[in-house]
């Protein structure tokens, strides 16, 4: 399983907003700007096949509607494309057409053929494109689901989602072989996990990968050995024994932060 990431920062930051591609066709989150952040890593926003949502808030999920243009615009699909996410995803999807271009998702959605897998507060499973899902529910501001994904090789991703230290985040350490992780501040609060939460589970787990995202400036390191910090754009072979660090993206194609003077 190859995990890229198109953004790993949370909003007040200069990194793009959290999102990861699976495979180069299985998008989790498209947050605000992210069919233009996989446009400038050469990714392919008409490539995706799936994509997974964790919650409803806009640096997760306000650039479906230009996934869907992307994606039916200039051509016609010839097959779904799949849209797992918590119930009310349909309905989001016609109110955000509706307020931001009126009457065009009519027009788009007979080519983009859209199959929504929605699933409540329990979570649930599908299997989909030689994936399994399960969606577990995490606890935020607003429902919202956190991911365990496995490829046929038996590779285990999870993906927390935003979301407090809670049960299911315990559940997806225990099960995947490599957990990405809500870390949005120095310590927990208002609905997200902070580097002390990450750092909990990794000495509860030293022999798990964690890759800490949804970022805030403040997060950039930690003594424990086993958590990542990914920047915009780098990409991991994920096995079922755990995580293959592949190189940082060239410098040439890394976000250029510096005229914000934010540390990186
Ligand atoms: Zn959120």
């Amino acid at each position: 399983m190859k995990l890229q990431f198109v953004g790993t920062g949370s909003i007040l930051t200069a990194r793009m907003s959290a999102s990861a591609l699976i495979d180069g066709k299985v998008l989790i989150d498209a947050p605000n700007g992210s069919m233009k952040a996989m446009r400038r890593a050469g990714l392919d926003p008409s490539a995706v096949d799936i994509c997974v949502i964790t919650h409803f808030h806009a640096d997760h999920f306000f650039d479906i509607v230009f996934l869907l243009l992307e994606q039916g615009l200039q051509q016609t699909r010839d097959r779904d494309l799949v849209l797992i996410g918590p119930e009310g995803f349909s309905g989001r999807v016609d109110q955000l057409f509706e307020l931001s271009y009126p009457g065009v998702w009519k027009d788009i959605k007979g080519k983009v053929s859209p199959r929504y897998i929605e699933f409540g507060e329990d979570g649930g499973e599908c299997s989909e494109g030689g994936y399994e899902f399960r969606a577990l529910p995490m606890k935020h501001a607003v429902p919202t689901l956190g991911y365990l994904i496995t490829d046929k090789a038996g590779a285990r991703l999870g993906y927390t989602g935003d979301t407090v230290h809670c049960p299911s985040v315990d559940t997806l350490a225990a099960e995947s072989s490599v957990l990405v992780l809500d870390t949005s501040f120095l310590k927990g609060r208002v609905g997200h996990m902070g580097l002390d939460d990450v750092e909990t589970i990794a000495t509860q787990r030293p022999e798990l990968h964690l890759i800490a995202t949804h970022l805030g400036d403040e997060v950039t390191r930690s003594s424990r050995p086993n958590i990542v910090f990914p920047v915009d754009g780098q990409s991991f072979d994920i096995t079922p024994q755990g995580l293959q660090i592949g190189a940082p993206p060239a410098q040439n194609e890394r976000p250029d932060h510096s005229t914000l003077g934010l540390p990186l």
